[in-house]
């Protein structure tokens, strides 16, 4: 069996210089010229896990299938490669030091001082090799986060290192992603501070092997060389990384700099087939020639941070693309919601979606979000806390009882429709506790999410705590809000509608998370065209 090949992305000058989008559009590249490839991120922080983390800290926290909450990053490695990640694709600092501290109590050190080197880097590399068992895949691509030259990723750096030693160069090559700021008073692209971060990546002990280069302005050879030379990589091997309109586009633009190519030719591997990337040119036709356009409102409390909605805003793109629409996405603060603007607010909208979240803050703008979309008949997508609006405005609104909520907002209410779910109710930790990961759902045929799925029954990811409350259901269904999605094995409710609206569609779990770019989401798709239809 053909050996595993690793290639690692790290990142020097600044943060957010998309190395997510990079390794997500290489692995795309190689994926489509016949590897098998697959996607790993290491973070350096000391959460076990995102799931803890305030989205305005890293943005979303991403949900997979097998129910890990992991970094948003991951959400690109699906939306490009069409594949599912899991658990060990994300490894952070924190999870581990855990694994080290259990085995360090369990005595399985025999006695020995548990230090960094070597116990913590052989941790962290046990972790990059345990992602393709029995060589599952070609090609391991790691993302190492954070800058080279932060004291908390050292360790990672040091594996890898390690790793290049052990390995050999040509199965392990390292990528660094830098920067090539542009002066405009001098009309200058400057390649020092690329020149200082391999300096830094050198100290630590890695040459790096392909140098990517993220820049506002076209790189002329000379400078390129320049970097080169002062870098000690190869002149071909030196990559230009223009700014482009869509990170769709990166892998197309990387296709041209031939990144795929000196990657496979450094690695040792043939350069086999031509890469089959019709699928993808077609979607980014159809996104860059709308022949609609809609403007939706996404109604949210972390909307200051667009990265906080990343899975929504990506799966709104797809739907967009699969119907020929451009979506604009207004983002539109749930706390400035009141009974007096709402309607100015929300009236120029062709569509309404509630967005996911925890805790009071913000929870009436929502409310009132739900009750614009249901009595205008705008069409409406709430997702899991947006699902659980819905039901407390029609309860209040339409089933007239006065007060409802949901018991996370106010325990005391005198109709809880939303409630803890009971496994929840002895749970005291917070991290990985949560109602997490792909579960079953069947589908009423009479509904329009059957008609978007054209299946009776699928499986969707979750990230929750409460649910609809089953005592409610009759008196739901008697007044036109109709449960139509239900977990076949537990009866949870997951989908609820409204049959008298054009298109008012509430569902418990996150289909934002499998939307891809070939393999858009039937809900968003189904969205959308109702709100071009109303438009329309
Ligand atoms: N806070 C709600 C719950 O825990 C909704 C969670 C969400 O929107 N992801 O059930």
């Amino acid at each position: 069996m053909a050996e595993v090949k690793y290639v690692f992305v790290t990142g020097g000058v600044t943060s957010s210089l998309g190395k997510g989008t990079l390794s997500a559009s290489l692995a795309k590249l190689l994926q489509s010229r016949g590897y098998s490839v697959t996607i790993q991120k290491l973070d350096p922080y000391i959460n076990v896990d995102p799931g803890t983390l305030n989205p305005y800290e890293h943005g979303e926290c991403y949900v997979t299938i097998d129910g890990a909450e992991t970094d948003l990053d991951l959400g690109h490695y699906e939306r490009f490669l069409n594949v599912p990640t899991s658990q060990a694709n994300n490894v952070t600092t924190g999870s581990i030091y855990k694994s080290v501290i259990e085995k360090e109590r369990k005595g399985e050190y025999l006695g020995k001082t548990v230090q960094v080197i070597p116990h913590i880097t052989d941790e962290i590399k046990r972790r990059i090799k345990l992602l393709s068992p029995g060589n599952k895949y070609d090609i391991v691509l790691t993302e190492i986060g954070g800058t080279v030259g932060d004291i908390e990723s050292l360790p990672y750096i040091e594996s890898v290192r390690q790793l290049k030693w052990e390995l050999g160069p040509q199965n392990c090559i390292v990528i660094h992603l830098t920067l090539v700021p542009y002066l405009s008073a001098s009309g200058e692209s400057k390649t020092k501070p690329t020149q200082h971060s391999v300096k830094t990546l050198l100290e630590e002990g890695i040459q790096p092997d392909i140098l990517v280069l993220r820049t506002e302005k076209k790189l002329n050879a000379g400078l390129k060389r320049k970097v080169a030379l002062f870098c000690n990589v190869e002149e071909s091997a030196v990559i230009e990384s223009l700014d482009v309109s869509t990170i769709y586009e990166v892998p197309i633009y990387m296709l041209e700099e031939k990144l795929d190519q000196i990657v496979l030719k450094k690695l040792g591997l043939p350069v086999l087939e031509e890469p089959d990337l019709g699928q993808w040119r077609e979607f980014l036709r159809k996104l860059k020639n709308p022949k609609h356009t809609v403007k939706i409102g996404l109604v949210g409390k972390y909307v200051e941070l667009a990265d906080a909605y990343k899975s929504i805003t990506e799966a709104l793109i797809h739907g967009g693309a699969y119907n020929e629409c451009k979506v604009n996405i207004e983002f539109i603060h749930s706390e400035k919601i009141t009974e007096t603007n709402v309607n100015q607010l929300l009236d120029a909208l062709d569509g309404i979606l509630v967005a996911p979240g925890f805790g009071s803050r913000g929870i009436d703008g929502k409310i009132l979000a739900v009750k614009y979309a249901r009595e205008n008949s705008i069409p409406f997508l709430g997702i899991c806390l947006g699902m659980q609006c819905a039901v407390i405005e029609f309860a209040r609104n339409v089933l007239d009882l006065e007060g409802a909520h949901s018991t996370e907002i106010d325990h005391k209410t005198l109709y809880p429709v939303i409630d803890l779910m009971e496994e929840q109710k002895s749970i005291i930790e917070k991290g990985g506790t949560m109602r997490l990961g792909g579960f079953k759902c069947r589908i009423t045929n009479d509904s329009k999410t059957f008609a978007a799925y054209g299946k009776s029954e699928v499986t969707e990811r979750h990230r929750h705590r409460y649910e609809f409350n089953d005592e409610y259901i009759d008196l739901f269904r008697d007044n036109g809000m109709i449960p139509v999605g239900i977990n076949p094995e537990s009866n949870l409710v997951e989908i609820m509608e409204i049959r008298n609206h054009p298109w008012f569609v509430g569902v418990q779990f996150h289909p934002e998370y499998s939307s891809t770019v070939i393999s858009p989401h039937p809900l968003f798709v189904h969205f959308i065209k109702a709100c071009i239809d109303k438009k329309d």
